[in-house]
């Protein structure tokens, strides 16, 4: 008879608990107020390139992330947390950097991010914190000069898949071949064995190569218009306000252009003095 009066029991006990963990339990990605939770634990998860020189790069040596996106995201967060604010940074590539942030694994992408209205069906923006364009990369040399030269059959264009780069291509060389890689350090290599007569991406990523590549050259102008925007989920419009207003306040304060000098200064080529805020 005790016997089972302790299984009924048990049972009973089994049963208070799942209701309670049902009803109190872990809230969804999409119903969680990102901002409180960051908040409190005093930490912004950031993706964050981790394959791009310039933007997002793990120095090898160290094992750190360095970039004017980290330095940017680190400012950021000190503005939005306080002093002691601290961020993680989980790397991303093109593809995964909307899934991982749809999952709720990061709060935010800063990730060399396109603004597209095809993205904001998905995801929510800042505004722009970069205006980058699409470009081309090239060995130094080549019969390439410009997009025009690569829209014949037989051409192949290297690109990252989950860029919009590949996407446009297809509206400015629609009859080259793309070949995708799945990121940046793999494009490059692909290029340097000859696996494609360009790499295409944005142009500032594409200075952040050729300065590691001196045998290659960025060629044919901008020939998109890339704004960069911070992404972050639907219904987390408390903390894109904050974000904006943290972007205003790096933008007025110098941080932004102090950030943009130390990165992009000493590029060959490329205009930071155009890109000043
Ligand atoms: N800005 C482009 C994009 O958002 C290309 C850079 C990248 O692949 O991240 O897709």
């Amino acid at each position: 008879m005790r016997k089972i009066w302790r299984l009924i029991s048990a049972a009973f006990l089994g049963l208070v608990l799942l209701t309670c963990l049902s009803a109190c339990g872990a809230k969804s990605v999409a119903e969680q107020d990102v901002l409180t939770t960051d908040q409190k634990t005093n930490r912004i998860t950031w993706g964050v390139k981790a394959d791009t020189r310039l933007f997002g790069l793990e120095n090898i040596r160290t094992g750190k992330l360095e970039g004017f996106e980290i330095d940017l995201a680190k400012a950021l967060t000190k503005k939005i947390l306080g002093h002691n604010g601290k961020c993680t940074f989980v790397p991303v590539t093109s593809g995964t950097r909307v899934p991982l942030l749809k999952n709720g694994n990061i709060d935010a992408i800063m990730a060399t991010m396109t603004i597209t209205p095809e993205r904001e069906k998905q995801v929510d923006f800042t505004h722009s914190y970069f205006d980058a364009g699409q470009s081309l990369l090239v060995k130094k040399g080549s019969p390439i000069k410009n997009i025009q030269d690569l829209n014949k059959p037989g051409k192949v264009i290297l690109g990252v898949s989950g860029s919009n780069s590949v996407k446009n291509v297809a509206k400015f060389a629609p009859r080259a071949r793309v070949l995708q890689l799945s990121d940046y350090a793999q494009a490059m290599t692909a290029l340097k064995s000859k696996q494609g007569d360009a790499l295409t991406t944005d142009n500032g990523i594409l200075y952040g190569m050729a300065a590691e590549n001196p045998h290659y050259e960025v060629v044919g102008g901008n020939f998109t218009k890339e704004p960069y925007g911070i992404a972050v989920n639907k219904n987390q419009n408390r903390f894109r306000k904050k974000l904006n207003l943290a972007l205003d306040q790096v933008e007025k304060d110098g941080t932004y252009n102090r950030l943009l000098l130390k990165w992009f200064g000493h590029v060959k080529g490329f205009n930071y003095q155009e890109m000043k805020r």
